[in-house]
């Protein structure tokens, strides 16, 4: 009977470690969500930035810019959706970004070594 009670008293304690640990580790990554939000949103709360700049950067990342893709879907415009470089594919952000095959030539790879030439100092 002592044998079954130490037993019992084992696994509760080692069942409220467990939840004690699952517990940290939700407030821990809680945390690090909270402190992500934080550090990508400060740039737009510093005020470092022209409003015109920010601007385009919100847009951008709501995917309101001017496109081919935007007035022809969006605005309803009887313009062409397709790219005005490539004319091969849907002219988004996303592919005025990164998948555009004529920026890809010269465009991406001037704005990579842009950034590279800020982050090395
Ligand atoms: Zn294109």
């Amino acid at each position: 009977m002592m044998m079954m009670m130490m037993m019992m008293m084992t696994m509760i304690i080692i069942i409220i470690i467990i939840i004690i640990i699952i517990i940290i580790i939700i407030i821990i990554i809680i945390i690090i969500i909270i402190i992500t939000w934080w550090i990508l949103n400060r740039w737009l709360k510093s005020g470092d930035i022209k409003g015109e700049t920010e601007s385009t950067i919100v847009a951008v990342q709501d995917q309101a810019n001017s496109t081919n893709y935007f007035k022809n879907k969006i605005l309803k415009e009887e313009t062409e959706s397709k790219c005005r470089l490539c004319k091969q594919h849907k002219e988004t952000i996303d592919h005025l970004t990164s998948r555009c095959p004529i920026l890809a030539k010269n465009e991406y790879l001037m704005r990579h070594d842009k950034v590279c030439t800020h982050l090395r100092y």
